[in-house]
Parts: C-alpha cells; sequence; structure tokens
C-alpha cells in the first residue's frame, strides 16, 4: 500500500538494484556469476508474471515486489523450479502462470497475531479490515484475531522506514498457508482512520493472494470489471468506502462457499 505523494524512491531503489547486479556480474569469481544467473532467472519469472523489472527489488532473504508485495527468496525459488518445469521445451505463445491462494485447510479462519507494539489505531483498522473481510457475502472466506503467536499464520508487526509504503504483505505461499506477515510503517502513523483501514484491507488482501488492481501483474480474474479505480486493491491508499463490486465478484470467485 502505498501513500498518496508520489516519490522517486522507485528510481532509487532500481537504480541500486541494477548497480548490485552490474557489481556482481563483473566479478570474477564463480559464485558471484552464479548468483547473478539466479538473480535473473527469479526476476525473469517475477517479470513473467508482469511485475514491472524496475519493481523488483531483492533484499536479503527476500523479493519486494510493486512497493508493498513480499515474497521470501525459498518460496520464489520453488516457484521458479515449477515454472521452468512448466515451460520445459514447450514455445509459449501465452504466458503461463502459477497462482496460489489460500488453500481450504485455512481460508475459513485465517488467524492473525498482532504484536504488543502495534498502537491502538492500528489495531483498530486492523479489526476493522478483519470484520471488512469476513462481511463479504457469498464466500467461504474468513479471518480472526488470536492471541497466541503460534496458534496464529499472519503475524501483523511494526517497521520504521523513511519511505513511501505504508504496509506491505506476503502473498500465500504454495503450500496454501496466507501470507505470513503483514507490516505496518509506523512512518505513518498520523494517517487518517479511514486510510489506516483501507491501508489494512489491501494488505489483508495479499495475504489472500490478491495483486494490484491498477498494475498488470498476476492472472486478471475473468468476469471482474477491467478498470476498478476505487478497489481495495488499488495500490495507492484512498480512505475506506466499503469494498467495489468488483472486489466482492473476486473474492467470490477466489473462495466461493
Ligand atoms: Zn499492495
Amino acid at each position: 500500500m502505498r501513500s498518496p505523494e508520489k516519490t522517486h524512491l522507485y528510481s532509487v531503489l532500481s537504480l541500486t538494484f541494477l548497480i548490485v547486479l552490474f557489481s556482481a556480474c563483473s566479478k570474477e569469481e564463480k559464485k558471484d556469476v552464479v548468483a547473478a544467473d539466479n538473480t535473473e532467472e527469479m526476476t525473469s519469472y517475477l517479470t513473467s508474471l508482469g511485475f514491472d523489472k524496475q519493481h523488483i527489488v531483492f533484499d536479503k532473504d527476500r523479493v519486494i515486489v510493486e512497493l508493498d508485495i513480499l515474497m521470501t527468496l525459498p518460496e520464489l525459488k520453488q516457484r521458479v523450479a515449477v515454472w521452468k518445469k512448466d515451460n520445459s521445451g514447450v514455445p509459449q505463445t501465452e504466458q503461463r502462470r502459477n497462482t496460489y491462494i489460500v488453500s481450504n485447510t485455512y481460508n475459513t479462519n485465517i488467524k492473525l497475531y498482532i504484536d504488543a507494539a502495534v498502537p491502538s489505531n492500528w489495531r483498530t483498522a486492523i479489526q476493522g479490515a478483519v470484520n471488512n473481510w469476513n462481511a463479504v457475502n457469498g464466500t467461504r472466506l474468513g479471518m480472526s484475531i488470536v492471541t497466541s503467536q503460534s496458534d496464529s499464520h499472519c503475524r501483523v508487526f511494526m517497521g520504521n522506514e523513511t519511505a513511501n509504503w505504508i504496509a506491505r504483505a506476503y502473498l500465500p505461499a504454495s503450500n496454501g498457508r496466507p501470507g505470513v506477515s503483514v507490516e505496518i510503517n509506523a512512518y505513518y502513523n498520523s494517517l487518517a482512520a479511514n486510510q489506516k483501514l483501507f491501508a489494512i484491507t489491501h494488505e489483508l488482501g495479499h495475504t489472500i493472494g490478491f495483486h494490484h488492481t491498477n498494475q498488470t501483474s498476476g492472472t486478471y480474474i475473468p468476469g471482474t470489471p477491467q478498470t476498478d479505480a476505487n478497489s481495495v486493491m488499488n495500490s495507492f491508499v484512498l480512505p475506506w468506502n466499503g469494498f467495489t463490486a468488483g472486489d466482492v465478484l473476486a473474492t467470490q470467485i477466489l473462495y466461493p462457499q
């Protein structure tokens, strides 16, 4: 979820990425060359999903795409392995993609644990976001907030970065579990309550498998509107004003009763 102000963060990050990749390529050691090759392969996979190469940032043991969508490197490597197997020897005339959503084992009661450090106004937004998703009719999707971390699927915690992401979240894993965490940027603690609610509802949308409606990554969900400017999965924060018809339909399609 992005703040409304546009900054030059994208270009700064992508430049950093290019410099890192470039310096890795220029090294003589074989190990570095292999690492650069893997990065290239993972980047190819991510661009095949429609993610803009300039908005792919490798960050230690994970990758950040479109500013607020996260994947762990082990998860990404697994996806690449399946993708390579699917593509082997077969010329592609259209894109094929794996789309992981939350399996039936978890999707009727996705349990969120909120870290103690999360301020009360964000807690209110988290509870509101859970209520929002639970109120969508005609789907099996359910969420709850639990008090034991060991009993939870997704942890909500605070980060603090002077950056234009308000919160960010992991996508569901290939094993069918929901995204493992939502990180809230304390830099945006003074955001209006209705924007906090939008932002958390949006991030929970990522943890159950939604990409951004205003960008082209991910697989289009047939039957949903081609444009949906007020969708909760728009990457820019809006004041919460309810789900759009498209949001509801997309949820009903991904998680039918
Ligand atoms: Zn997002």
